[in-house]
C-alpha cells in the first residue's frame, strides 16, 4: 500500500516558512496577474494566486482586461509592468482569447519577470541544463514534492504523460537533467501500458479521467497525478485510479491535494526568488 504524498501539508509548511522570511524585509515580493475575459475556471485560479500573495504578506494585483481587448493594449500593459520596478514578478493567465498571440504575449514578459518560465529564454535554458530564473511551477512542485519524500530520480526511468509546454515538456527536461531516463508520452503513443509499466516514477499529465488504471503501473512505483478533472458526480479527480493505484504503488499523489497546492506554492517561492534577484538579496 502507498504512502500517501501529502502536497497540502508540505505546501503549508513552506508557505508558512515563506511568511516568516518575507516579515525581514521592509519592501516586499510583488506579484502582477494580467486576466483577460471571463473564462470561470481562470477566475477562480487568479482570485487564489492573490489570495494567498496577499495572506503572504506579499503586494499582488490583478488586472483584469475585457475578452475583446486588443492585442496591443494587453502588450502595452505587459510593458508597463516590465519597466515598473516595484513589479517583481509577472503572470499572465492562460488560455488568451483567439485573437490574442500567445506566443508574442509570452515573450513580451521581460525573462526577469517570467514566474511562470514560459518565455523562450527560460525554456530554452531548461533544455539546455542552464539556470533559468526561476522554474515552471507545476514541473518545480513535483521535484519538491519528490526531494521531500526522499524519493530518488538519478538512473529511475521516468514516464511522463503529456507533453504541453506548462506540465509534460519542461518536467521531462527537468527529470533528464536530474540524470533520469526520461520517457515522454502523449495522445499519439501506442502501447501506452507497455510504457507505463516500466516507469519507476510515473506521472500523468493527460487530463484524462481514469486514464492510469492499475494494470499499468509497475509494483513498488511513485506515481504522481496532476490531472485535474470532474468525474461523474462533478467532483475533482485525477488521472490516476487513486483506488486501485495505491496498493500497487510505493508513493501517490491524491487529486485534490497533491500536485495542485504545491503549484500554488512555488508561484509564491518563484516571486520571491525573482524579489530577490532584482534586490540583489
Ligand atoms: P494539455 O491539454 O495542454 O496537454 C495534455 C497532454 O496530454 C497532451 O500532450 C496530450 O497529447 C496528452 N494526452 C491527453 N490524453 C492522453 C491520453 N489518453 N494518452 C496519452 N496522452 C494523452 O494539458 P496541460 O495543460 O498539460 O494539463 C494537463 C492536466 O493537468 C489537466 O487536467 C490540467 O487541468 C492539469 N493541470 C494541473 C495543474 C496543477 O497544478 N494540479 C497544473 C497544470 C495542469
Amino acid at each position: 500500500m502507498a504512502e500517501i504524498i501529502d502536497g497540502k501539508a508540505l505546501r503549508n509548511k513552506i508557505l508558512a516558512d515563506l511568511k516568516s522570511e518575507i516579515e525581514k524585509y521592509e519592501k516586499k515580493p510583488f506579484l502582477a496577474v494580467i486576466i483577460v475575459g471571463n473564462d470561470p475556471a481562470s477566475k477562480i485560479y487568479v482570485a487564489n494566486k492573490k489570495k494567498t500573495a496577499l495572506e503572504l504578506g506579499f503586494e499582488s494585483v490583478v488586472i483584469e482586461m475585457p475578452e475583446n481587448v486588443p492585442e496591443i493594449e494587453l502588450l502595452k500593459k505587459i510593458n508597463e509592468l516590465n519597466a515598473d520596478k516595484n513589479v517583481n514578478a509577472i503572470l499572465v493567465q492562460l488560455p488568451l482569447p483567439p485573437h490574442i498571440d500567445t506566443e508574442k504575449v509570452i515573450e513580451s514578459v521581460l525573462p526577469q519577470k517570467d514566474v511562470d518560465c514560459f518565455h523562450p529564454l527560460n525554456t530554452g535554458k531548461i533544455a539546455q541544463n542552464a539556470r533559468p530564473f526561476v522554474y515552471p511551477c507545476t514541473p518545480k512542485g513535483i521535484i519538491t514534492m519528490l526531494n521531500e519524500y526522499k524519493i530518488p530520480i538519478s538512473g529511475k526511468n521516468a514516464v511522463v504523460i503529456g507533453r504541453s509546454n506548462i506540465v509534460g515538456r519542461p518536467l521531462a527536461a527537468m527529470l533528464t537533467n536530474l540524470d533520469a531516463t526520461v520517457t515522454i508520452c502523449h495522445s499519439k503513443t501506442r502501447n501506452l501500458k507497455e510504457i507505463t509499466r516500466n516507469a519507476d516514477i510515473l506521472i500523468s499529465a493527460a487530463g484524462s479521467l481514469g486514464l492510469v488504471s492499475a494494470d499499468m503501473v509497475k509494483k513498488g512505483a511513485v506515481v504522481i497525478d496532476v490531472g485535474m478533472n470532474r468525474n461523474e458526480n462533478g467532483k475533482l479527480a485525477g488521472d490516476v485510479d487513486f483506488e486501485a493505484v495505491k496498493e500497487a504503488a510505493s508513493f501517490i499523489t491524491p487529486v485534490p491535494g497533491g500536485v495542485g497546492p504545491m503549484t500554488i506554492c512555488t508561484l509564491m517561492t518563484n516571486t520571491y526568488e525573482l524579489f530577490k534577484l532584482q534586490n540583489n538579496l
